[in-house]
């Protein structure tokens, strides 16, 4: 059998339902557009674990997303979208490529949150556009992206709190919607949540416990992947 898709951190698979997809998180773990690469024991199982959690949380909270069920330790099963070709950051504290685009230190607490767009692009490194640039390129209507950042605004909101329960502050993240095969005047939440894709500070020390692990070169990767699934069940 062959991938129907593989990408740098998961391969989707059909199924027997021409309206889901088997997504199957692999162990490895890429930064800087590809460039930097590694492979993490266990990486797959940990971010599969930690985002069926959230996609769960979410789902009981309203949120309507892609995720069906959780197949085995590497597996989910969702519901096939088409994805929407625009990545939604959401930052509450300024880290990453907010602090080189403005040259403003880490940590600048944020009056209120952040939403930026990037267009979903490898070979032009995801870069940064805006709503005007979204009509025009057709990735999604004025109307879709308000519903977009609305939603984009409640995962913030919810994850903030449930993440500061667990003793970590929700840095920013991102995120990826699809429109449903089944249905396509439906967008949901698709990919996933994961250390991989959001950074997460704790709340006592400051210590990073996300992606930013691998990219900077601080060890203990897969330690704080662990950490972060053993709060994350505690307080559920
Ligand atoms: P990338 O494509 O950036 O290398 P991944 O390795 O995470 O990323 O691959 C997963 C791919 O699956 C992403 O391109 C993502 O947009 C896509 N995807 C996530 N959820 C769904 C879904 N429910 N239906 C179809 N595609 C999805
Ligand atoms: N992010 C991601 N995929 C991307 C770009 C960003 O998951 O292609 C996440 C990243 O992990 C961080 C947030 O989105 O939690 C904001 O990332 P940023 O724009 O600062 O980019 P970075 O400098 O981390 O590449």
């Amino acid at each position: 059998m062959t991938p129907i898709y593989e990408g740098k951190a998961k391969r989707l698979w059909a199924t027997e339902n021409p309206e889901t997809l088997r997504m199957e998180f692999k162990n490895d773990a890429t930064a800087f557009n590809g460039e930097k690469k590694a492979s993490f024991e266990n990486k797959g199982r940990l971010n599969n674990e930690i985002s069926t959690l959230i996609y769960g949380f979410l789902e009981n909270a309203g949120v309507p997303t892609h995720f069906v069920r959780k197949i085995d330790d590497t597996n989910v099963e969702v519901k096939k979208v088409t994805i929407v070709m625009v990545e939604v950051i959401v930052r509450n504290l300024s880290a990453g490529s907010y602090c080189k685009r403005t040259g403003i230190a880490e940590g600048q607490v944020f009056s209120q949150p952040i939403i930026e767009f990037s267009y979903k692009s490898d070979e032009l490194g995801d870069p940064l556009i805006n709503d005007d640039y979204i009509r025009e390129m057709g990735l999604a209507t004025p109307e879709d992206l308000v519903h977009l950042r609305k939603s984009a605004l409640q995962v913030n909101a919810i994850l903030t709190d449930f993440f500061a329960k667990c003793g970590l502050k929700l840095v920013d993240f991102k995120l990826e919607f699809g429109r449903l095969v089944s249905d396509p005047s439906q967008i949901v939440l698709a990919d996933e949540i994961s250390p991989d894709g959001c950074r997460l500070w704790d709340l006592k020390t400051g210590e990073k416990m996300d992606k930013d692990r691998f990219r900077r070169d601080l060890g203990n990767v897969m330690e704080a992947y662990a950490e972060v699934l053993g709060r994350l069940k505690a307080n559920s």
